[in-house]
């Protein structure tokens, strides 16, 4: 950790934080410039990071010199995590496409959704049986007969299934019928929750939280890390701004950063990025083109039925044009779709 002085620092405010570091018996270096003096510190920077430099007389910032996300983080672990959710692996050269609607619609509907997204060549199925509503009284899921219904889906088409959870007490039960979990972009500082699919064996789907900047999403991440579950794979699906057009802002900027700063895989979820169907292929080409690992689509044999997000959701002929074109960049990119 750095310490920038105020150019008017005296030398006892420089001896009073000097004593201050070596109370936390860390070893502080002093490095006086011409115009600026500069406190080195090496040592275990979480010591550093609960100790409010800034408010100490002669203190102008403070720099951490390591990121504060350590277990996610490439400067710990330089190799790329790939996660293996059923059969398919994500992270690796090839590209992986999820694809299904927004919810879980009944037992016949998943089965035949499952079948579309299987025909049109997607490598992952998803499907919500809990969601989490912005309105009380909207559709909520069908809960843990949501996961049953999912369950067979997998059974019939040999697809992994992904679903989210939203209660940490849900997680042992998603965690039975579902092969990853997602968690939603409301629930991505719900540490309770990260912490509990930290503890499971099943590999975890974190989206980023719409208003979460890239370190606060990074440590959304390390949560569940710390707890043992190395099988997470990050999701981009577009940040609030200003901007009204589109449901959110498409994010695709910070992969390639997601990609230098952590050995974990990265996603983009363009439906939710865009909120409208005519969009998502162009956005989700975007996300591929600038180094994502793979996609997350809501896709539904009739967008105009679907029970939840049918104005951000395509249908399985958008889904098989979107494919092809993602593998077309994959290719021009030196790698290849799933
Ligand atoms: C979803 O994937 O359907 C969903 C609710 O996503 P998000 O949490 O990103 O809004
Ligand atoms: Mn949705």
């Amino acid at each position: 950790m750095l310490i920038v002085l105020k150019p008017d620092v005296t030398q006892e405010e420089i001896d009073h934080i000097v004593a201050k570091i070596r109370s936390l018996n860390l070893e502080p270096y002093v490095s006086k410039g011409m115009y600026r003096t500069i406190i080195t510190i090496i040592g275990d920077e979480d010591i550093l990071r609960e100790q409010p430099f800034e408010a100490i007389a002669g203190v102008e910032s403070v720099k951490p010199i390591l990121r504060p996300f350590k277990l996610v983080s490439r400067e710990t672990h330089p190799d790329r995590t790939e996660v293996e959710v059923g059969n398919v692996k994500i992270g690796g050269d090839k590209i992986v496409v999820i694809a299904g609607p927004c919810a879980v619609e009944g037992e016949k509907e998943v089965i035949e959704h499952a079948l579309m997204v299987k025909k049109a060549g997607a490598h992952i199925f998803r499907a919500g049986a809990y969601k989490p509503r912005t309105s009380p009284y909207s559709f909520q899921g069908f809960g843990e007969q949501g996961l049953k219904f999912l369950a067979k889906a997998r059974e019939e088409t040999g697809l992994p299934v992904v679903t989210e959870v939203i209660d940490p007490r849900d997680v042992a039960l998603v965690e039975k019928y579902a092969d990853m979990l997602q968690i939603g972009t409301r629930n991505m500082q719900n540490f309770n929750l990260l912490r509990e699919v930290g503890k499971c064996q099943k590999p975890v789907l974190l989206k980023r939280g719409m208003s979460a900047t890239v370190n606060e999403f990074l440590m959304a991440a390390e949560y569940i890390l710390s707890q043992g579950n190395r099988n997470i794979v990050l999701c981009a699906r577009g940040i609030r701004t200003f901007e009204d057009v589109t449901r959110n802002t498409l994010d695709a900027g910070v992969i390639p950063i997601i990609k230098d700063w952590s050995h974990l895989p990265v996603i983009g979820d363009p439906s939710h990025a865009m909120g409208l169907n005519a969009y998502v292929i162009p956005a989700a080409l975007s996300y591929i083109a600038a180094g994502a690992d793979g996609i997350i689509v809501e896709a539904h044999p009739s967008p105009e039925d679907a029970i939840s997000d049918g104005q951000q959701t395509i249908d399985s002929d958008q889904l098989v044009i979107l494919i092809q074109k993602l593998g077309r960049i994959a290719r021009a990119l030196d790698r290849d779709i799933y």
